[in-house]
């Protein structure tokens, strides 16, 4: 099923070094010399792990894995390929969440960021040095529910999530970071005061807005190409601890952007999450939302209309304040269109709200439906392309397919632009408002393929009808679509690029500026 397989030949190792044979021969001997050569590991029991992703699409062996208990030894290990004649790649990988082979580096080493947070992690919440804000230092390595729970204990939480909590500070940073937070907060790299970052050179750089800001910018967003980053500062807020979580039903896309666009524009009480989503005809099942009476209901509206929608929103508050909640909630709902009668709300922890995809994740892989091949393709719409977009692949490919629809989340999250700082390196539509579209879905070895090609269409349709789409956790083949993604900002990133790893040694599983073939 996999599309690319990269083997690395074996030679032998040094005398003196036994356990390391046979020694990968794209690695310099050089290696053997130093301290971290105890924390390499070799062989397809070590390798296995680190040769795919949750994608499940892609396939590359690296040479050898690192399991560094400190920053300094990734640093050693990029110096070192840095100053050898013969450099190998090296690829970060956080959780491994990627899913066409980001995180991979093929015949190069790995680096397994877990191994940084030792036992107990490495996050620590501070009160900022001028007493007025809060923030919570987080290793790169750490995941963003392991951030979560510790700032918790100190009443705090970052104000921008993702929709998914087990996936790493310095993987979502070097994306965007996006979910329902994002149109009033920004995405998670919009909440960043400070990063520390290994450099492709092997040079350990504290970088902000104020200090070696080119780096902090080009690395925010920046897909692994500029940087390690072993530590970021993020901002953070005094903490809610209930959600008021509410989705309405929607039967035309229409409906529901003019009422989430209404939303974005209330900052005075309106919701604090704001996401969208599209239900098929085959409608909803093993929802933990909604209630069976619910669900009946709701599956019948979307046999008629075959395709509906929901708009999620969310209220957060804390306990003391509890009775505003309903008072908010309505004024709220006053003002938007959805089916009458078509609004359900439950009332749940924070944690709980934020946690949710871990509940599905839970159900799913007992089922054997978590590890299975995801060909994603997540893109920025632009507000005004929405109604193009809904017709031309909505109606004309997604839905006109009803064995496409299968399996699967589809997300529709609006962005405010100007929560957006352009400085990072992250395409995004030249729209005040674009929306996320997520097309999540799940296969099995037989059909990813299919869905895959049906992602190609969707790309080549929108591009024939002159949506000027960007993809998001983007996926090309060549450098000419790479350079027409980032648009007017190529030519900074490839400055960076030369300017902070000009071997390229970093991340290769992008295919920016190398290729894994
Ligand atoms: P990896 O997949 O391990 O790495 C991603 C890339 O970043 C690679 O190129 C890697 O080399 C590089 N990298 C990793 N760590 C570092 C580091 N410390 N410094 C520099 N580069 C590094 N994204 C959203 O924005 N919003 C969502 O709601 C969302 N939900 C998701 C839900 C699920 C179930 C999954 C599987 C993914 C979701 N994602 C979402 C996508 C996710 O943000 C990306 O997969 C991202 O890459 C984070 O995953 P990771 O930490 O496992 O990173």
């Amino acid at each position: 099923t996999l599309s690319l397989v990269a083997a690395c030949s074996l030679v032998s190792a040094a005398p003196d070094h036994d356990q390391l044979r046979p020694w990968p021969a794209t690695l310099p001997q050089g290696l053997l010399d130093l301290r971290i050569v105890d924390q390499l590991r070799f062989g397809p029991n070590v390798t296995a792990r680190f040769s795919t992703d949750y994608g499940r699409l892609t396939e590359a062996t690296p040479a050898a894995v690192l399991y560094p208990p400190s920053a300094a030894d990734i640093a050693a290990l990029v110096r070192l390929s840095f100053s050898s004649p013969r450099p190998f790649a090296i690829a970060a990988r956080g959780h491994g969440h990627s899913v066409r082979g980001q995180a991979l580096a093929p015949c190069g080493v790995v680096v397994d960021m877990a191994s940084l947070g030792g036992a107990h992690g490495r996050v620590n919440v501070r009160v900022g040095d001028d007493g007025a804000y809060y923030y919570v230092d987080a290793g790169g390595e750490q995941l963003w529910i392991d951030v979560l729970r510790e700032s918790l204990n100190h009443g705090v939480a970052p104000r921008s999530w993702t929709d998914y909590l087990y996936l790493t500070v310095g993987g979502t940073l070097s994306n965007a970071g996006i979910g329902g937070q994002a149109f009033r907060h920004g995405p998670q790299i919009s909440n960043v005061y400070e990063l520390d970052v290994i450099t492709g050179k092997g040079d350990m750089i504290t970088c902000s807005p104020g200090t070696n800001s080119d780096l902090f910018y080009g690395v925010l967003g920046g897909l692994g190409q500029l940087g390690i980053i072993t530590r970021a500062r993020i901002a953070v807020e005094p903490a809610p601890e209930r959600v008021r979580w509410v989705r309405l039903i929607y039967t035309d896309l229409g409906s529901l952007t003019r009422d989430q666009e209404l939303l974005l524009s209330i900052t005075e009480k309106g919701f604090d999450y704001i996401e969208g989503e599209l239900l098929t005809e085959k409608g909803i099942d093993n929802s933990s939302f909604f209630s069976c009476k619910d669900s009946a209901k709701i599956n019948a509206l979307a046999a008629e209309f075959r395709v509906i929608y929901f708009l999620e929103g969310a209220l957060y508050y804390k306990l003391n304040a509890a009775s505003q909640v309903d008072e908010r909630l309505e004024s709220l709902l006053k003002k938007l269109k959805f089916v009458p009668g078509f609004a359900f709300t439950k009332d749940v922890s924070y944690v709980r709200f934020l946690n949710r995809v871990h509940e599905d994740e839970i159900k799913l892989r007992p089922l054997g439906l978590w590890d299975v091949p995801h060909p994603w393709l997540n893109v920025f719409v632009p507000k005004s392309s929405i109604r193009d977009f809904e017709i031309r692949v909505i109606q004309a490919i997604l839905t006109a397919d009803s064995s496409s629809a299968s399996a699967g989340t589809f997300l529709i999250t609006p962005m405010n632009k100007t929560k957006w700082d352009d400085q990072m390196s992250v395409a995004t539509p030249d729209e005040e408002v674009f929306y996320a579209v997520g097309l999540l879905r799940s296969a099995t070895e037989d059909d990813w393929k299919r869905l895959d090609r049906q992602n190609e269409e969707i790309i080549s349709t929108c591009e024939h009808a002159r949506i000027e789409l960007k993809q998001y956790l983007p996926y090309y083949r060549s450098q000419e679509e790479w350079k027409r993604h980032f648009g007017r900002k190529w030519e900074r990133f490839a400055e960076l690029k030369s300017k902070y790893d000009p071997k390229a040694l970093l991340s290769p599983g992008q295919r920016i500026f190398t290729s894994l073939t």
